[in-house]
């Protein structure tokens, strides 16, 4: 069932050292509490305070090296273009950037992060539904590698565009192949009904009809069907064959196919959930687009950074009420949005190394925000907990920072980036000064 994450646990959730097992970057020392590589995190919140976001550079190189592996070992000749949105941090774009990433941007925003960065445009896949001129001009005028257009009306546009400014532009399609990834409904994007993409069958005829289209250069087909997928390969598998059926057709009329992109979307396990493995992704694209002799690309987000980040936060204080016991923290979700959008469960560890032998009791952990959506987890077993007692959320490097707002006008949090023994602000605090300063006063008003 796609809804069965739940914030309530629903079999005995995993303890903290079944937590802190299968999570390299993270350790538990005697003194010093939980480490992230050789850096305390009580140290990380006494020297920059919380709430605050905290990556682990060793973790982005390893996985990275992973996904590359898994591909070179599958015989596959693939590119890797990091989708930035799952986390746009530079101090982040730039570990990836020297692990040879490439990107995936949804906006000219993050293409200017990710150039800010250094990964180049020629590097880099323009994806999203709603591209607006400028952009598309934008992207066009820095070399973007390719646009995945998504609609007809949008391929008019980017041939308007690059015809009026005398370039070709790089064009995939990025289909809809109407598979069910069995994902969080909000997370999931290759069913018909979603807004993205185009149908299966209207995109011959589309392809065909970019070739035509001056300004215009087809060079592949794209699809991506959703995120945070954990069910086997099944979708995946489906989705690519019939992209790989597609590009058969297509080359039967005579239209050239350079490469084929395979999107992001595999998932990590937060709670206990199998979580499929590289490799098994890299036999798919091999078993299904591997016989068609072109490269390959894939737009991974959260399982390259997912796993590689916490949310340090601090307890304000810990509440009795009349049914359950509170622990209110100075986290809210403002700033990890997950839990309140998509039922998601992250993993809560005390920082402290006594809390990791203390007796346990169920405990709602919720933040100061005035909504009862600011839930992070129910009857999650915790220890007692003071004021000033640190905890981890884990799994918090995607979709975390990124999806933060200042609502209740909460400043956005710090990030900090550890590499092994060194740690460094790679964002510092937002200030109340700044929450205000771009608001204006119309003259009228007192
Ligand atoms: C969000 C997105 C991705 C990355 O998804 P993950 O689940 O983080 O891997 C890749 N491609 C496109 C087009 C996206 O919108």
């Amino acid at each position: 069932m796609a809804t069965a994450l739940s914030l309530a646990p629903t079999s005995a959730d995993p303890t903290f050292a079944d937590l802190l097992a299968i999570r390299p970057s993270l350790s538990m020392h005697a003194q010093d509490g939980l480490l992230m590589e050789d850096v305390p995190l009580a140290r990380i919140a006494a020297e920059h305070g919380t709430p605050t976001w905290v990556y682990s550079a060793n973790t982005l190189r390893r996985r990275f090296r992973a996904l590359k592996a898994a591909l070179e070992a599958a015989g596959l000749r693939a590119s890797v273009h990091y989708a930035a949105k799952a986390n746009d941090n530079q101090a982040v774009l730039r570990v990836l950037r020297s692990e040879g990433a490439g990107a995936d941007i949804v906006s000219a925003g993050e293409l200017r992060a990710t150039m800010a960065a250094g990964i180049p445009a020629g590097a880099t896949v323009f994806s999203g539904v709603g591209k607006a001129p400028e952009e598309i001009r934008f992207a066009l005028e820095a070399g973007i590698f390719q646009l995945n257009a998504e609609s007809a009306e949008e391929i008019e546009m980017i041939s308007a565009i690059a015809a009026g400014m005398g370039v070709e532009a790089p064009v995939s399609l990025r289909v809809n192949p109407d598979v069910d990834a069995r994902t969080h409904a909000k997370i999931t994007t290759g069913r018909a009904e979603n807004k993205f993409g185009i149908a299966f069958e209207d995109a011959p005829a589309l392809y065909a009809r970019m070739a035509a289209l001056p300004g215009i250069r087809p060079i592949g087909i794209a699809t991506h069907i959703g995120s945070q997928i954990t069910d086997g390969m099944s979708a995946y598998r489906a989705a690519y064959a019939r992209l790989a059926e597609m590009i058969g057709d297509l080359r039967g009329r005579g239209l050239p196919v350079e490469r084929v992109d395979c999107g992001g979307g595999l998932g990590i396990p937060y709670r206990d959930e199998p979580a499929p493995t590289p490799e098994a992704l890299a036999g798919a694209i091999k078993s299904t687009l591997g016989g068609l002799g072109i490269p390959v690309m894939l737009e991974p987000g959260r399982w390259l950074v997912g796993p590689a980040g916490v949310l340090l936060a601090s307890v304000v204080l810990q509440k009795q009420g009349s049914a359950r016991r509170f622990l209110v923290l100075d986290a809210a979700m403002n700033d990890l949005m997950r839990p309140a959008m998509y039922d998601a469960w992250h993993g809560i560890l005390p920082v402290s190394p006594r809390a990791h032998v203390a007796p346990l009791s169920p405990a709602d952990i919720v933040g100061p925000v005035c909504e009862s959506g600011d839930t992070f987890a129910k009857g999650r077993l915790m220890p007692a907990m003071a004021p000033q007692d640190l905890v981890a959320f884990l799994d918090a490097g995607a979709y975390g920072s990124v999806m933060s707002s200042t609502y209740n006008a909460r400043p956005l949090a710090a990030e900090v980036l550890v590499d092994g023994a060194r740690a460094a602000l790679v964002r510092r605090r937002q200030t109340h000064e700044e929450l205000l300063a771009h608001q204006r006063i119309p003259e009228w008003l007192d």
